[in-house]
């Protein structure tokens, strides 16, 4: 190795362990890495002036000098994290420990037209400049949508929601000033959702949005597949012959647990005043929520028998859910006597509807901080 490579590997571990440990002193620093004082003081020099690291105070004596507190600084960089629905677009803003500092609704109907592409541009320069005046301190912009991209990212392979197959994301891209990635709206959501769980292997992710969405989850990433597909369980079929899907197919997954669904059979209500009233035991509500979970119980039974693995439940529904409803789930999964023994753990996802425009954002945040 060169001089020049070991100073950067060295940089680069002493902003990790900081990074690390959120809060930690030079002394720490030093013993964690096995690193002369001499070279820790150095690297702290040179990440201090590029605006990577900052003192934060003192910790208590423990006689002696008083050692400084080392802290990253969070809001070095931002990044933009866009999801893009039928009817609005989702926007957040990261900081480089992937927490959201701010978020937005814009309604906007999508369309692939020039003019949207323009507007979605427009709002994400406006969103970014509100968070950063820098524009050199945005270090991406991630957008997540629905649909099934191809291997190299270039086109949507499969879009029948949006009726955009065939779009090309450099399309999606073109007025927006910063560097983009795209990424299908599930597969974000498990990003987001699996970031800071690194005892995590696998998972199966359910993203319980407008339109379902699901992902898998394999020794901490998230799985593509041969054509992209892997985990596209809401095109499973629960029910032989059952409700036609949008998909051309009968009786998926989508058809009974899709939050539209839900929506068709509670006539108008809001979400709001349906599980209201589920919480107040109204029979009606309970037995269209019990009918939910039970399909969703079958659905995540079928899953195990491919991958025996914990479950992730993401997006527009995970507000309303209760322990209670996780209960009643695992109940149902392990009623039938060949999953009696199963401990299938369920995780309710902590980033609601926002979860896919953070997850396609994720991705800039780990690229800063492997770069440094
Ligand atoms: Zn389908």
């Amino acid at each position: 190795m060169t001089t020049i490579e070991v100073k950067r590997i060295n940089r680069s571990k002493v902003y990790q362990m900081i990074y690390e440990k959120r809060s930690i002193s030079k002394q720490e620093l030093a013993q964690e890495l096995h690193m002369g004082l001499t070279t820790v003081t150095q690297n702290l020099k040179a990440l201090e002036e590029d605006g990577w690291i900052h003192r934060t105070g003192y910790y208590e004596s423990t006689g002696g000098r008083k050692a400084q507190a080392i802290e990253i600084v969070s809001n070095a960089r931002t990044a933009i994290g866009a999801f893009i629905l039928r009817r609005s677009i989702l926007l957040v803003a990261l900081n480089l420990y992937g927490d959201v500092i701010a978020k937005k609704t814009v309604a906007e109907p999508f369309s692939a037209t020039e003019a949207y592409f323009q507007f979605l541009g427009k709002e994400i320069m406006r969103f970014a400049n509100h968070v950063e005046s820098n524009p050199d301190r945005i270090s991406g912009v991630g957008i997540a949508i629905q649909g099934i991209l191809s291997p190299d990212r270039s086109k949507i392979q499969y879009g029948k929601l949006l009726q955009h197959t065939g779009l090309n994301t450099a399309d999606l891209t073109r007025y927006i000033p910063y560097p983009c990635f795209t990424e299908h709206d599930s597969k974000a959501a498990a990003f987001a959702e699996i970031w800071n769980q690194s005892q995590l292997s696998d998972a199966v992710v359910f993203l319980l949005n407008k339109n379902l969405g699901s992902a898998l989850v394999i020794h901490g990433e998230v799985h593509q597949g041969k054509s992209m597909h892997s985990g596209t369980i809401e095109h499973m079929c629960i029910v032989p012959d059952g409700k036609p899907c949008y998909c051309g197919g009968k009786g998926c997954l989508e058809t009974y647990c899709s939050a539209e669904s839900l929506q068709n059979q509670i006539q108008g209500n809001s979400f709001e005043a349906f599980f209201q009233s589920v919480r107040e035991h109204d029979p009606s509500s309970n037995a269209i929520w019990e009918a939910y979970l039970s399909k969703m119980a079958a659905a995540i039974r079928n899953v195990n028998t491919v991958m025996d693995s914990d479950v992730i439940l993401s997006g527009f529904l995970v507000p309303y859910l209760t322990t209670e409803d996780l209960e009643f789930l695992k109940q149902k999964i392990t009623s039938l006597p060949f999953f009696a023994e199963r401990d299938i753990h369920i995780q309710l996802g902590k980033h609601g509807e926002f979860a896919p425009a953070i997850g396609a954002a994720l991705p800039f945040v780990r690229r800063t901080i492997d770069e440094i």
